[in-house]
């Protein structure tokens, strides 16, 4: 068994508890307490209708770099008109456009905008939820196949919240799909200067299928 359980949705924060260690573990994923629950919440109410339905949306955020190593940072999400079944879900058209439209009202020019990173769905069986082939290839194609783009696997039946991320193995130049460790967490008003992040942004995903 690891450590500690990062599949399912975790009651608090983690991230504030792992600052009182003398060398913070750095995640490769957190995602804001909000966003998890709200989109951990959006899951269930697709689940608990009759018949259930999946659910499925973008996930935005930030890729950074803290002293070398990678992480992302999951600020916000959204979605719109979804087609879905109990085994299926693909935004139409007008779903597409709809979350577009509601990130452009929500940040308008911004140059912080968050970008699309990646895709979360919900498998709504009451089990331990496993991608299919097709979420698969959904993510191995553009425009998700980039290197640091994340993609949630929910079951709210059993509350499980998967995390995984496209990752460039060291080896080889190729870009794998792993399961990551993760914590949600709460802003906070900065009292002293943070540290500087750098921008590994490289380009934008955003598709539309899982
Ligand atoms: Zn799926």
């Amino acid at each position: 068994m690891p450590e500690h359980d990062t599949s399912q949705v975790p009651s608090k924060p983690k991230a504030e508890q792992d600052q009182l260690t003398e060398e913070p573990k750095i995640y490769p994923v957190y995602v804001y307490e909000r966003t998890c629950q709200d989109i951990f919440n959006f899951c269930l109410r697709e689940a608990q209708r009759r018949p259930p339905r999946e659910a499925l949306g973008v996930i935005l955020g930030f890729r950074r770099q803290w002293q070398g190593t990678k992480y992302v940072r999951v600020t916000d999400w959204a979605t719109g008109q979804v087609e879905s079944s109990m085994t299926y879900a693909r935004f139409t058209p007008e779903g597409i456009l709809e979350y577009r439209l509601a990130l452009h009202d929500r940040y308008g020019s911004n140059p912080h905008t968050p970008r699309v990173i990646g895709l979360w769905h919900s498998h709504p069986f009451g089990g331990n939820p496993q991608f299919s082939s097709t979420d698969i290839n959904t993510f191995f194609r553009t425009p998700f196949c980039a290197e640091g783009n994340v993609f949630f696997l929910i079951d709210p039946l059993s509350r499980f919240f998967k995390v995984y991320m496209l990752r460039r193995s060291s080896e080889k130049d190729v870009l794998r799909l792993e399961r990551v460790e993760w914590c949600t967490y709460q802003p906070k008003v900065p009292t002293d200067t943070p540290p500087s992040e750098d921008a590994w942004d490289s380009e934008e995903g955003g598709s539309d299928r899982a």
